[in-house]
């Protein structure tokens, strides 16, 4: 078979999703107006909430940032005259991407680092629990490379102490636990539509979500940045109908990306399997596949060489940016050494997965 070049990840746009996005062009409405307004209904249908409501935004980091704010989190603007003079705690995962600590920092809370558990990459309550505090305002729970978290635990102990649960659906929209979709758990949830999510807004985009009415008005205020009465905190985070007329396409389209993710797992599930490499644990959509090796540094170069972007599934885990090593995670630490992400996405072609099981096999069976 010839050398090939297989990304880490890619897109998946087809001819639906431009015609709608030359549609919006054609007909000149380029700003925030109905496509926005109706891909927001849309995703509240999927994850099927009854009084859904919420905003889109540009990014799913700017999503998490209204959550907070939304509740009240930090101070306005970030804005904090004298250091220490906000109190409030955010606790987020130290094993997620570093998107999720700016949104914390921007608000001007402090954030609080839990460690993920002993299996997988998700949060672990019993370590969050521990990390709470009086100051404590709200738990960002992140569903890791599409694998859901228990997120019983997390409603459960939100309930007990009165935090607010904010559910990270970035890397999971269309997964689901006891045939309920994440996303319809939390307080608020948050999505991303960056380009190499499971679906995009073509490029940027986000949504945070929410079934309560106060919460809703609470982010609706937040957006209104023209034309108020009353002067207050507001932000222009918003998407426009070009980017979310791709959003609504490719939302029609999630269910046979997930299962495409998942037929492709199963093909490298088989694989490993045969290899003796132990496998992801599964009941996810597959953001990721995610295996864990002694040296992936090594499998990484290796896997290059034939052509395949494999990449460590976080670059860097936070509480080596914020702590340097002055607290202990010890899971966090496991995953950092050992976790390796094999190219997963609805575009690569059959041929292309057969050539990346064929590398799989030569370098793993070196
Ligand atoms: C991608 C991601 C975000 C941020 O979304 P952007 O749209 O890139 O700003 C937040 N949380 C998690 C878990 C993510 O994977």
């Amino acid at each position: 078979m010839d050398a090939m070049h297989i990304q880490h990840s890619r897109p998946t746009i087809d001819k639906d999703d431009i015609y709608s996005a030359i549609k919006v062009l054609s007909a000149g409405k380029l700003a925030t107006g109905d496509e926005v307004q109706m891909f927001l209904k849309d995703v509240c249908r999927y994850i099927k909430l009854d009084n859904c409501g919420g905003v889109v935004t540009n990014s799913g980091t700017n999503a998490l940032y209204f959550a907070l704010r939304s509740l009240g989190i930090g101070t306005v603007y970030g804005i904090h005259p004298e250091p220490g003079m906000c109190k409030d705690e955010v606790i987020i995962p130290s094993y997620v991407c570093r998107s999720v600590l700016s949104a914390v920092e921007h608000t001007g809370a402090a954030p609080v680092l839990a460690d993920i558990g002993f299996y997988g990459y998700n949060i672990d309550p019993d370590n969050c629990r521990i990390r709470m505090t009086k100051n404590t305002k709200a738990i960002i729970v992140p569903h890791m490379f599409g694998t859901p978290v228990r997120i019983d635990r997390f409603i459960e102990l939100g309930r007990e102490s009165g935090v607010p649960v904010i559910e990270d659906c970035a890397q999971s929209i269309g997964a689901s636990h006891d045939g309920k979709k994440m996303g319809s758990f939390g307080d608020l949830s948050i999505f991303s539509f960056y380009a190499t999510k499971c679906m995009t807004s073509g490029g940027h985009g986000g949504m945070v979500i929410s079934n309560s009415a106060d919460i809703i008005e609470s982010l609706n205020s937040l957006t209104q940045y023209d034309k108020t009465q009353k002067h207050s905190e507001s932000y222009n985070y918003s998407l426009t109908d070009l980017q979310a007329v791709i959003g609504r396409q490719q939302l029609k389209k999630l269910d046979s990306f997930i299962d495409r993710r998942q037929e492709i797992a199963a093909i490298y599930d088989e694989v490993f399997n045969d290899l003796g490499q132990e496998i992801p644990s599964g009941g996810g959509i597959y953001f990721r596949y995610v295996i864990e090796v002694e040296c992936p540094d090594h499998y990484i170069r290796e896997m290059r060489n034939q052509g395949i972007v494999c990449e460590r599934p976080v670059f860097k885990p936070l509480h080596q940016y914020l702590y340097n090593g002055s607290d202990n995670y010890p899971n966090t630490e496991r995953a950092m050494e050992h976790a390796i992400s094999i190219p997963i996405y609805p575009s690569i072609s059959d041929a292309e997965i057969e050539y990346v099981c064929k590398a799989i096999r030569t370098v793993w069976g070196k």
